[in-house]
């Protein structure tokens, strides 16, 4: 899916299957109702107006993703950073304004990773809109290093599905039911999730669990699965290298008997491909962290970190 000029796409790419037709369908009984308002007969006809879904707004693909698979066809979501961009660099749009500025309910991760986001709610907010920040969900000893990525361990993104599901319910009770369900047929996967990466993880001999990224995205991920998170190129995206510290990473890399360093599709490759040559190890191009990817690959939270998994189980066993 081309991401880049594609702004009014942008909010039915992460909705469930079939919600671009529930959209579509909707759009055209309304325009019908209004033009005619009466049957064919010409007998007054009261019109039967499908329930309005709950506005939800949500910053990232990836939490969408989650948002979508509680909310299911009972809302009408709109994902802020397209698939294929980061949130660290991210610039919203005119076009953004007005889809927060309709919603009822916006998640954001927090923990500083949306910086432009208080700009966009100060410029769009309704009086009305709800801002839940799912980071919240997960207990303070657990994120006192600060790194927003919560979401890479599954476990936390349990918590995240358990905060989304309380927020819709509140939002609109009449539908409590329906997210409740969904939202634990989310945690089942979740737990599936997590007991098929420790599977897949024991498969890497203990001495070469070790990770070099792009970015700090791991470290939960890395703790959760007992991968020794060597270090990062960036601090953040866009936050080029301190000085000396590209060196460090090198010597870290071989003292550390690091086997690759995993680079992200939306990022240059050019420091990655440095590091990977100075310090003599491989270099992988496509893990997802910060958005699912693009093109049918990583499409939701589930298939992101199944494809993860595979490519560092890949990269390290070797
Ligand atoms: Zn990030």
């Amino acid at each position: 899916m081309i991401l880049d000029n594609k702004k009014a796409s942008r909010s039915v790419e992460i909705n469930l299957d079939g919600s671009r037709a529930v959209i579509a369908v909707a759009f055209a009984c309304a325009i019908a109702a209004a033009c005619t308002g009466r049957s064919d007969s010409g007998t007054a006809h009261p019109q039967v107006a499908p329930a309005p879904r709950l506005r939800v707004a949500c910053t990232i693909t990836t939490l969408c993703s989650l948002v979508a698979s509680v909310g299911g066809d009972r809302i009408e979501l709109h994902g802020i950073v397209p698939a294929g961009a980061s949130p660290e660099t991210f610039e919203p749009r005119p076009d953004d304004m007005v889809a927060l500025s309709g919603a009822s309910v916006l998640f954001e991760n927090g923990l500083g990773l949306e910086a432009w986001l208080a700009r966009l709610i100060d410029a769009a907010g309704g009086a009305g809109l709800r801002i839940e920040t799912l980071s919240d969900s997960v207990p303070a000893a657990d994120k006192a290093s600060g790194n927003p990525h919560l979401w890479m361990d599954p476990v936390y993104a349990a918590d995240y599905v358990a905060t989304i599901a309380r927020t819709l319910e509140s939002a609109d009770p009449q539908n409590a039911s329906v997210y409740e369900q969904n939202a634990s047929i989310e945690t089942a996967k979740l737990v599936s999730l997590d007991g098929w990466i420790r599977y897949h993880i024991n498969m890497i001999p203990r001495d070469r669990r070790a990770m070099i990224c792009f970015h700090d995205a791991w470290l939960y991920f890395d703790r959760r699965y007992g991968i020794k998170d060597v270090g990062a190129i960036e601090p953040l995206p866009g936050q080029e290298p301190a000085p000396g510290s590209f060196a460090r990473l090198i010597a870290l890399a071989k003292a550390n008997h690091v086997r690759a360093i995993f680079g992200e599709p939306q990022y240059s490759p050019k420091l990655a491909d440095a590091l990977a040559s100075g310090a003599n190890i491989a270099y992988v191009t496509n893990l997802y962290d910060d958005t699912l990817g693009t093109g049918g690959v990583a499409a939701d939270y589930d298939s992101m970190m199944r494809h993860d998994v595979e490519t560092i189980v890949g990269a390290l066993r070797r």
